[in-house]
């Protein structure tokens, strides 16, 4: 009872600062997470890591990733895991990530070529907001996996499944 009443306390507090921080108005992050399929491992915990789940990952059939959008991004799912033929996406929801950069700082792939870089980097929200809204919105086009098939027992197959409870607040 105790900590249900802490819980309710901590809400009603987070509600209030974000009432004050903001304005009452609904702020948009300055940055967003861009992926770089060309260096990426899939080892996946930039999504096991993200508190919102907005940073999802999907194998789906190649075929459909050529209707992809034009900046939308893909490689070859890698991996005993996967059937031959298989797409492998990470794509963020942008209008519900918050910019928080857990998903970069988690990311242990060096760019070679800009050391400063890792496979995932946060990049200023505005100029890729629209494409990545309709990436977005391709990305949740494709089947999702068969849950049946997902291995729990590793972080790169556990991020196949769908989230089920999404954008938790705390
Ligand atoms: S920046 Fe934060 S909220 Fe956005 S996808 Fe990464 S971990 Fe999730
Ligand atoms: S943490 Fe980095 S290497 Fe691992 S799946 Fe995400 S982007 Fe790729």
């Amino acid at each position: 009872m105790a900590a249900a009443h802490r819980k309710a306390y901590d809400y009603f507090t987070l509600a209030r600062f974000s009432d004050w921080a903001s304005g009452g108005q609904r702020l948009q992050p300055l940055a967003l997470p861009a992926w770089d399929p060309e260096i990426c491992i899939q080892c996946g915990k930039c999504a096991i890591v993200c508190p919102h789940a907005t940073i999802r990952i999907k194998a789906y059939d190649e075929n459909l990733a050529q209707n992809a959008p034009k900046t939308s991004k893909w490689m070859t799912a890698k991996g005993s895991e996967f059937q031959t033929g298989m797409a492998y996406t990470i794509q963020v929801a942008p209008e519900d990530c918050t910019g928080c950069g857990i998903c970069v700082d988690v990311c242990l792939v060096k760019n070679k070529k800009q050391t400063q870089l890792k496979a995932i980097n946060m990049v200023p929200q505005l100029p890729i907001r629209e494409q990545e809204r309709i990436n977005y919105e391709f990305f949740l086009d494709p089947p999702e996996y068969d849950r049946r098939l997902v291995r729990l027992n590793s972080v790169k197959t556990s991020q196949l499944l769908q989230p089920l409870f999404e954008y938790a607040f705390i």
